[in-house]
């Protein structure tokens, strides 16, 4: 059995800023981080726009308040006020602390790290590393992390979280390498095991964003909140679905219909392009619903719209975009500079997650902490986005909490001991799940039955979600889930059987999947990213609460939770 005094799940953004606040605040901490992926292939890496900030580098008028209303608003309301005040006022010394350890952050001419414009931002405050903000963040985390002896464990793939009497022990890792398993026992589990873009058929995420954290979470018994509310990125790449960042809006290009309008005049006049995710992309769909999409030869009716950066100039496309121009170029052959780019929208990010206190402290219900258990970052819900996230307030949340986080872990674990696991045990069952599913005699491939179940949930529980088609939805989902136990697998051998590990990965998204759609039929109004066609309305009376909702096998309990409001009371939400 392993043993360390911290084990983190995740190397991403979150995972890696956790364990390097823990490993400064007590360097004699035996730490380490586990990934299914090596930790500079998680998803942040592909992280483009920005990290928003009050430096005020730019616009000497912006204030942390400002931010917070902003985020506020941008949640519909829903964030807890108490957590989204710790990550604006914290947010300019996280970035200097960034910077600080070698991050190369683009600049002005004056020197001082450049900050643009963003989609529900009032000021000019997204920090950026050109178009590749994730990359340039996630390398410097990782040299730190290698610099401060935090152990690393590439491609093992956790199977389970070690849950006993309302106490985290450990977790159950599978290394892909060589198939075999370990047990792994720790005084504090920590959670940062991004999002799941891949439950639907359309997403910017990476292969690896599969909710294997959450789904972990919510098979031992511990609720998931907040789980209907999904963002769809307006500017996915037709017909691939990889992201063109919300920066390239930011930097001033428009979107147009098939009638060259700039339709967003229509939906948001106010901020035009730069209004938040949930209201362009659902701008994006009626138009496409209206017939004014575009097809592939250029006529009217089709499934995208353009993003037009022409008017931009070459010079600011290449500086300021780069990598956008290069996505349209190598993939679609499109050259944004004189042609513009299709898109239509595309999943990108969970507001929901593992319920967290401001600590990292994991909820085990509306009160009360499971003891020894954390997360951070997108797998987490403590909650700063509430029903909408605005842009480059992720990789805000990461550094931001993954800190706070760390630094509550490294005071938790002081004087505690290594829990008593029984390792055979865990072993026993893990192997076990493995050989079953080696065994099975199914007629079904693993990727038919995954293509079935992201059609279903693109389908039923999409950007337009009602009452009858996510009936519909659960039904099919139910039959998909049969297919499930009938999937066979060609390869059975134990070296890089990436089979294994996307049979496991197909059970975490089942389990998401079925979360989201009952958390989203049992809200009976729209909010944010949550759009219900016969309850058009936001509903505060009955609705302004999160969801928290427990699986099990046989089915799922919702229960709600208060919204924490303590700055700004909530208003109808116009732009
Ligand atoms: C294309 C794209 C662009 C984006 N651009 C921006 C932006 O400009 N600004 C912004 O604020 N946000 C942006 N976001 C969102 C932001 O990047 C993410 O929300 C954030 O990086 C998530 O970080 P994380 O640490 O929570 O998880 P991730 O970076 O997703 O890392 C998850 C880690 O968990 C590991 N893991 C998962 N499951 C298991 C398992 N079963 N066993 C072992 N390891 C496991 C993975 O290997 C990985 O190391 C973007 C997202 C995308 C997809």
């Amino acid at each position: 059995m392993f043993e360390h005094d911290v084990i983190i799940v995740g190397g991403g953004l979150a995972g890696c800023r956790a364990a390097l606040e823990i490993t400064r605040t007590n360097p004699n901490l035996n730490v380490a981080v586990v990934a299914k992926t090596h930790p500079i292939r998680s998803h942040s890496v592909a992280a483009q726009g920005g990290i928003a900030a009050t430096l005020k580098n730019v616009d000497p008028t912006d204030s942390w308040e400002a931010h917070a209303f902003d985020t506020v608003k941008g949640s519909d309301y829903l964030a807890d006020q108490d957590a989204v005040e710790i990550l604006t006022r914290e947010a300019p010394e996280v970035i200097i602390d960034l910077e600080h350890m070698g991050v190369l952050f683009s600049r002005l001419a004056d020197g001082h790290i450049a900050q643009r414009a963003f989609g529900g931002h009032s000021h000019n405050r997204t920090c950026y590393a050109a178009d590749k903000t994730g990359h340039a963040i996630l390398h410097e985390l990782v040299s730190n992390l290698r610099r401060n002896g935090v152990h690393l464990y590439q491609e093992w793939y956790v199977m389970r979280l070690i849950l006993e009497e309302g106490q985290a022990k450990g977790i159950v890792m599978y290394n892909i390498l060589d198939g075999h398993i370990e047990v792994v026992r720790a005084k504090a589990v920590m959670f940062a095991t991004g999002g799941y873009g891949r439950v639907y058929n359309t997403t910017s995420n990476d292969y690896a964003s599969t909710g294997d954290g959450l789904a972990m979470t919510a098979l031992a018994g511990l609720p998931l909140e907040d789980m209907e509310f999904v963002q769809f990125h307006p500017t996915g790449l037709y017909p691939v679905g990889v992201l063109i960042s919300e920066a390239v809006r930011g930097e001033g290009a428009y979107l147009i219909n098939s009638q060259g309008e700039r339709f967003m005049e229509r939906y948001a006049p106010s901020r035009m392009e730069l209004a938040p995710r949930d209201i362009t992309s659902r701008a994006i769909a009626y138009e496409i619903r209206a017939g004014r999409g575009i097809h592939p030869d250029g006529s009217a009716g089709g499934p995208f719209v353009y993003l037009d950066l022409r008017h931009m100039g070459k010079e600011k496309i290449m500086s300021r975009v780069p990598f956008c121009w290069e996505e349209a170029h190598r993939l679609v052959s499109i050259d944004a500079v004189i042609e513009p780019i299709p898109v239509r929208p595309t999943i990108h990010y969970c507001m929901g997650g593992i319920p967290v206190n401001t600590d990292g402290q994991v909820r085990s219900g509306s009160d009360g902490f499971v003891d020894g258990f954390f997360a951070a970052g997108e797998t987490s819900c403590v909650s700063v986005h509430g029903a909408n996230r605005l842009g480059s307030n992720s990789l805000l949340e990461c550094v931001v909490y993954g800190r706070r986080t760390g630094a509550k872990i490294a005071q938790f674990v002081q004087n505690r001991k290594l829990p008593i696991v029984d390792e055979q045990h865990y072993i026993t069952e893990a192997q076990q799940q493995i050989q079953a599913l080696l065994a099975q005699q199914g007629q079904y491939r693993i990727s038919q039955v995954r293509h079935a179940f992201q059609d279903c949930m693109t389908q039923y529980c999409g950007v337009f979600r009602t009452e009858q088609l996510m009936q519909e939805g659960a039904q099919k989902l139910q039959e998909i889930q049969n297919q499930y136990s009938q999937i066979y697998l060609d390869d059975k051998g134990d070296c890089w059987n990436t089979e294994i590990v996307e049979a496991l990965e197909l059970q975490s998204l089942i389990v998401v999947g079925r979360l989201i759609l009952a958390s989203a039929m049992n809200r009976q109004e729209s909010r944010g990213a949550h759009f219900r066609e016969d309850f058009p309305q936001r509903d505060d009376t009955n609705f302004l609460k999160h969801t928290m909702a427990y699986y099990s096998p046989a089915g799922i309990d919702i229960q709600y939770a208060k919204v924490a409001i303590t700055m700004f009371e909530p208003k109808e939400r116009k732009y």
